[in-house]
């Protein structure tokens, strides 16, 4: 089956999590089986091109286990947006809403060489806010973001407006 069918075949919808009223996508069937999370992974390295890209971002938490996949797969190295409090030294921060309830996103000022192309990653794209913060936070410190992944995207949320006019890819937009 293609990737996108794949994915959509192991997502697990969970109703009234975190918050009643919301349906959680769970995308945890579709890293712990290996053969999918390969398929997901040289999919969306196939999509950018190694040569598009100097380091990989990855969003806490989930977009951690894709950016480190990514990065040794095409030899990059990779940079983690982390949730507020938890890197050591200096950082840049930035607060966003989010689908439900709101978050802070932090990255060490010195994270990136000025001018350094940064593939930024995630599991899900929703209302874009966390997206947005990454973008900025990502430019703050020096990088230039060269297009955003995502294994899902709900479209609906239409999170990708905020993140025009750069590219964004979803292995699969519903
Ligand atoms: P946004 O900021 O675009 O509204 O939400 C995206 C962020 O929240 C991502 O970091 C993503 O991991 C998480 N998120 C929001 N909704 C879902 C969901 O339904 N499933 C999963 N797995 N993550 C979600």
């Amino acid at each position: 089956p293609e990737v996108a069918a794949l994915v959509a075949s192991r997502v697990v919808d969970v109703p009234d999590f975190p918050k009643p009223g919301i349906v959680f996508k769970d995308l945890m069937p579709l890293f712990s089986d290996g053969p999918v999370f390969r398929r997901m992974i040289d999919g969306i390295v196939a999509y950018h091109g190694a040569d598009s890209f100097d380091v990989v971002a990855g969003v806490e938490a989930r977009g951690f286990v894709i950016a480190a996949a990514m990065a040794y797969a095409t030899g990059k190295g990779v940079v983690p947006v982390r949730k507020a409090g938890k890197l050591p030294r200096r950082t840049h921060s930035a607060s966003y809403e989010l689908e439900y309830g709101e978050a802070t996103l932090e990255v060490h000022e010195d994270a990136f060489v000025a001018g350094q192309r940064v593939l930024v990653v995630d599991d899900v794209l929703a209302t874009g806010g966390t997206a947005g913060a990454a973008l900025e936070l990502v430019e703050r410190a020096g990088g230039i973001v060269s297009g955003f992944t995502v294994l899902m995207e709900l479209s609906f949320l239409e999170g990708r407006r905020r993140l025009a006019p750069r590219t964004v890819h979803a292995l699969l937009t519903v």
